[in-house]
């Protein structure tokens, strides 16, 4: 790299974080050039996500075929009390062979009108992750651990999660992502079946059925404490070298 195309980069890695809402540059001097490095992963991203070879096609296909079977399967599911004031089922969204799959904790009001994943303030923010992360929404997958809204979106119960968590571990299993980013506790302890606060799960990779899984904050955490943004995108940045691998 010549010194015009270092200054790009670094211009460019800036725009990333004022964009993400930062007011001030989280990293060291060797993160920087560690996040202009990772340049190359966003592209190899981009060339897998945005350009299918025969035999991803043939797989796309399948995978495809297979998560509507499982959405036939779920019907109009219920096997616990929160369909009885849903709206609609947010069954999950995106490509069928995506490498990196996001799981939220349940769908809140805008999702259960829309009966899509991650529309609302948070979905907004989410995107946004997503694109800076060099990819495209459409190519990744986002899924929930239930698929009903829990009313005034408190927390899914044990046996809500219970009954539901069979179908996201069949998605998972379907697609087979490289990467997971789970969003929020109640995610990464329901997938993981641990109780760490997420505090101290995010920044870590986990193994789930040999998939990486990194927890992370959940975007309507950042809503309220935007001062942790970094923090996501610190994880977001594991993420991508995991993808690189
Ligand atoms: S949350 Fe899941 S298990 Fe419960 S009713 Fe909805 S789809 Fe069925």
């Amino acid at each position: 790299m010549d010194n015009r195309e270092v200054t790009e980069e670094l211009i460019k890695a800036l725009e990333v974080y004022e964009e993400l809402g930062f007011t001030f540059l989280p990293l060291k001097r060797d993160r920087i050039f560690n996040l202009m490095q990772s340049r190359p992963v966003y592209a190899v991203a981009e060339s897998r996500e945005g350009t299918i070879s025969e035999p991803d096609h043939i797989m796309s296909r399948d995978n495809a075929r297979a998560l509507q079977e499982l959405r036939e399967e779920l019907g109009e599911c219920t096997r616990c009390k929160l369909h009885k004031e849903r709206k609609n089922i947010v069954y999950g969204e995106g490509s069928s062979d995506a490498r990196l799959m996001f799981i939220g904790e349940g769908p809140g009001r805008d999702e259960d009108m829309q009966a899509r994943p991650f529309v609302g303030e948070a979905g907004k923010l989410l995107t946004r992750l997503i694109e800076k992360m060099g990819m495209k929404r459409e190519n990744v997958y986002i899924a929930n651990i239930v698929k009903c809204r829990p009313p005034y979106n408190r927390d899914p119960e044990e046996n809500e999660i219970a009954a539901c968590k069979p179908f996201v571990e069949r998605q998972i299993e379907i697609i087979k992502p490289k990467v997971i980013m789970s969003l929020g506790r109640v995610s990464a302890q329901s997938i993981l079946g641990m109780k760490m606060p997420i505090s101290r799960m995010r920044g870590n990779f986990f193994s789930f059925h040999d998939i990486a899984l990194m927890p992370t904050f959940h975007p309507a955490y950042l809503l309220r404490n935007p001062k942790d943004k970094w923090l996501v995108w610190d994880d977001a940045q594991k993420v991508l070298e995991k993808l690189k691998d």
